[in-house]
């Protein structure tokens, strides 16, 4: 995973690349935060940058024979230790669940990882046989890089056994890197704490964060930074507030559609009047949401599994795309909407603008 991959945290990410610049590279660390916050990829693009035999200055190359192991997670000096269920011994039993879980989801959390193999109900652990398997990987010398890592995710789950691994932390094979990686500093066990430098990852900037959910959810920006704020830069709360939240547009939106589609045209001209006025920035964020319904009718009309829209929303959606309006009509109306967004950008009159897209939309939204 490249330092480019994970979001926002500009700052953490000069300090962790200016540390192995200047050869200050520490061999025990615990990235210490929020599961949401990026803890996770976070170690992983340190540890892919340490290795990096071509080092950018802003991030690894990526294309390396060791970074493109790394972003495949299968580098033969990148070792990972995490909780799993007892039925297991060691987690290397786990790896190939494990890689995967990563490579589709770096921000995964405890719970995700437990349902993902099918441990929901169980207690995750890493117990001491996890441990002996550690420390006789670390005492090989690394295969092909300098530095040999082992990321262990979530220390929480070493249970008072975990000490067999002082030593080894603390004195580790020449080249050696531990990365621990944690979320409550609480459930660590103190020696192992006192045996690491920390390394805080704060909550990701508001305004990087809202970019990404932009990027990856192809959600509307003004959506994106309310839901950025009401996250305070948890990645992890933004995703689940964007699944659950409705839109405060949503109302507007469904009752603008019925008075286009049953053609309540003085009602329409009504409603434009209103809309009007709440401000050419909540304007265009109006339609900018209206756009992202259309959107995903246009989408679950030709495959229903892969729209992400939940709640009434969803089906409002499916409602809409039960209307089988014809899909150029509904590609006049998407361009519709663009323009008059671009027209409202462009500080024309906001009331004749709606009024115009009203009696457009009516037209094309018939069968
Ligand atoms: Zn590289």
């Amino acid at each position: 995973m490249k330092f480019s991959e994970v979001i926002g945290q500009d700052k953490l990410k000069k300090q962790l690349i200016h540390g192995v610049t200047v050869g200050r590279i520490p061999h025990a660390q615990l990235f210490l935060g929020k599961v949401g916050n990026g803890t996770l990829p976070l170690a992983l693009a340190y540890a892919q940058y340490v290795s990096c035999t071509d080092r950018q200055l802003e991030d690894s190359c990526g294309t390396c024979s060791s970074c493109s192991k790394y972003q495949s997670l299968v580098h033969p000096d990148l070792h990972f230790s995490f909780p799993f269920p007892s039925k297991a011994e060691v987690a290397s039993e786990y790896l190939k669940e494990w890689r995967s879980a990563l490579l589709s989801n770096p921000y995964l959390s405890y719970d995700e990882w437990m349902t993902l193999i099918e441990a929901d109900n169980k207690q995750g652990n890493i117990p001491v046989k996890e441990c002996r398997a550690i420390i006789r990987s670390l005492s090989l010398k690394p295969f092909e890089s300098e530095y040999k890592v082992l990321l262990m995710w979530l220390p929480e789950y070493l249970g008072q056994e975990g000490n067999i691994l002082l030593k080894i932390i603390e004195e580790p094979p020449q080249n050696t890197l531990f990365l621990l990686v944690g979320a409550n500093a609480d459930k660590i066990i103190n020696t192992i704490i006192s045996r690491t430098q920390p390394v805080r990852v704060p909550p990701i900037g508001l305004a990087e964060l809202s970019k990404a959910l932009v990027e990856r959810f192809e959600i509307a920006d003004s959506n994106a930074n309310r839901i950025a704020q009401m996250s305070q830069g948890d990645f992890k709360i933004a995703i689940s507030l964007i699944q659950e939240t409705e839109n405060p547009y949503f109302d507007q939106w469904r009752n603008w559609m019925g008075l286009c589609y049953t053609r309540k045209i003085s009602e329409a001209v009504k409603w434009s009047d209103e809309m009007a006025a709440i401000g050419r920035e909540s304007l265009k964020s109006f339609l900018l949401y209206g756009l992202e319904i259309l959107r995903g009718v246009l989408v679950i009309g030709f495959d229903s599994s892969v729209s992400s829209w939940v709640g009434q929303e969803r089906d409002f959606i499916e409602k809409f795309n039960n209307l089988q309006i014809p899909v150029p009509q509904l590609e006049i109306i998407v361009r519709e909407i663009e323009s008059a967004i671009s027209n409202i950008e462009r500080n024309g009159n906001a009331k004749m603008i709606l009024t115009d897209l009203s009696f457009k939309v009516a037209r094309n939204l018939k069968k």
